[in-house]
């Protein structure tokens, strides 16, 4: 019976999953990400999810965007290598071998980046993270959701949710759905809200209690994506991934909240505390 596996995140279950940077390493031990994202006018997303990948930890971190980003990438994310993608949106889907996706940010839905990404998902096999416009454009055919690799992490909002799967009539509905399409099609469904919803392909369920009403702003859904994919790419489960990163990204916004207020707190504050939450934990 799954309905017995409800779960909330604790401290105890972070500080078990966390795995702190070991002294004799480098940066191959830590993985390759690829943040994937941006269009003109929508680069900014690009920007926060690939600064969210780099501040979380990934060893090397590649952003895959169009040429019109390219400035503004390298500038802010000087840490971060450029990959170009198209001119204006992606058309052409050039992943760094061997990193971990992190597919959506301000991705645009153009016919020709949907096509590229479509064709890239029935080629490529690997987990990966899928948010915002990546899973619009895998909404327009309810065919697309069998191309999303096994155990990939998807994070709908609850407008994304219902385009991906349907309405349901409160939010005890939309978990037992989430639940049936999580075991179905073998990925962890993270149902974003005020308190996240962690979904597993085994039907099991988490709840997260951190984070507050300053991330009901533009970006930071973006800021979850980054932290996912860097999680991911550093040898950390999907489950863990989903699980640490959820958590991780809601701490951060609460201790942002307690420095700049709900109102004033921007994403970009809250990667900015990605620090002071690795300090609690480390
Ligand atoms: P997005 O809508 O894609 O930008 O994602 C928003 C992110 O902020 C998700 O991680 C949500 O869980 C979180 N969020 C938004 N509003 C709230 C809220 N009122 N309380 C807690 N978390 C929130
Ligand atoms: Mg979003």
């Amino acid at each position: 019976d799954t309905k017995t596996s409800d779960f909330v995140i604790d401290d105890t279950l972070v500080e078990n999953i966390f795995k702190p940077k070991q002294e004799f390493s480098h940066k191959g031990t830590y993985g390759r990400v690829t943040i994937v994202g941006g269009s003109y006018g929508k680069i900014g997303a690009e920007v926060l999810a690939t600064k969210s990948a780099l501040r979380t930890g990934a060893g090397l971190t590649f952003t895959l965007a169009p040429k019109c980003g390219y400035e503004i990438l390298q500038t802010s994310c000087p840490e971060a290598m450029f990959k170009e993608g198209g001119t204006e949106y992606i058309e052409k889907f050039d992943i760094e071998e061997n990193s971990v996706c992190g597919i959506g940010s301000g991705l645009g839905t153009h016919t020709d980046t949907a096509e590229a990404f479509l064709r890239f998902l029935k080629q490529y096999s690997k987990p990966m993270v899928l948010d915002a416009d990546a899973l619009n454009i895998i909404s327009r055919d309810n065919k697309n959701i069998k191309l999303v690799p096994e155990k990939s992490i998807i994070t709908p909002h609850p407008k994304e949710f219902e385009r991906l799967f349907g309405s349901t009539a409160d939010s005890f509905e939309r978990v037992e759905l989430a639940r049936r399409k999580a075991v179905e099609y073998k990925i962890y469904i993270v149902l974003k809200d005020h308190h996240t919803q962690i979904i597993t392909p085994e039907g099991k369920v988490y709840y997260n209690i951190t984070g507050n009403a300053g991330l009901a702003k533009g970006g930071s859904g973006d800021i979850l994506t980054g932290v996912l994919a860097s999680l991911l790419a550093q040898g950390y489960t999907e489950e863990e991934t989903a699980v640490f990163g959820v958590w991780f990204h809601g701490r951060a916004a609460d201790f942002a909240a307690a420095n700049y207020s709900k109102e004033a707190m921007l994403p970009t504050d809250v990667i900015n505390e990605f620090g002071n939450i690795f300090e609690e934990i480390n």
